[in-house]
């Protein structure tokens, strides 16, 4: 788990974004809970190196993977891959605007207590006493299972939704963090980077650019 307060932002004055290089990459399994930028909680695990990302998140809401959440998730989970396959899965939702960050501790708490053996889609937590929960844990400074009902799912098992975040470049970073340029070597090992990345000066309309890998 890593400090939320890293989340980068995009600065609209500079038109880019903020990449403060703070999210260190995790080896798995790990989780996070991540603010994403626009007033909404979620959180994120992997538990072995060749499973996707599972995006837990309690909204029902199309923004899952916004920028600054792929951003997040390409600085935390994947450093030499292509491409980051995030599983969104079915799960509970909450029933207000503002329980988003106590969901997303109760996921924690039940992943952590269960070594990341649990089904998240069978989960189904008693929303009347979960905050009274999360402030008990808070007081004793010890964390334990948040209260479930035991119903059986509300929702059809749907099946988990699959997003892949295309990453870019030598930091394999999403390509919505800044402009692109694309090296004219057809066999480039990166083919598209990041104009701040490599330092990009425009030159003059058609003519060639080659990367300094195949520059040499
Ligand atoms: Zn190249
Ligand atoms: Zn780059």
């Amino acid at each position: 788990m890593q400090d939320t307060l890293y989340v980068p932002n995009f600065d609209e004055n500079l038109g880019f974004w903020n990449l403060n290089d703070n999210l260190q990459k995790q080896s798995a399994p790990s989780a996070q809970i991540h603010y994403n930028g626009s007033h909404h909680w979620l959180m994120s695990y992997q538990i072995s190196e060749n499973e996707p990302v599972c995006i837990l998140d309690s909204l029902k809401s199309q923004r899952t993977l916004n920028n600054s959440l792929a951003i997040q998730l390409s600085q935390i989970y994947d450093n030499h891959k292509d491409s980051l396959k995030a599983l969104i899965p079915e799960i509970q939702r909450q029933e207000n605007s503002s329980d988003c960050g106590v969901f997303a501790v109760a996921y924690l708490t039940e992943l952590l207590m269960t070594n990341f053996t649990v089904d998240v889609s069978t989960i189904r937590f008693d929303i009347s006493k979960m905050r009274a929960h999360l402030y008990e844990c808070i007081s004793k400074c010890s964390f334990s299972a948040f209260p479930k009902i035991n119903k059986m799912p509300k929702m059809p098992c749907k099946d988990a939704r699959v997003q892949t975040v295309r990453l870019y470049c030598t930091r394999k970073l999403p390509d919505i963090v800044e402009d692109m340029v694309k090296c004219d070597n057809k066999k480039c090992r990166h083919k598209w980077y990041h104009k701040k990345c490599v330092g990009f000066v425009e030159t003059v309309r058609g003519k060639t650019w080659l990367c300094h890998f195949c520059s040499w």
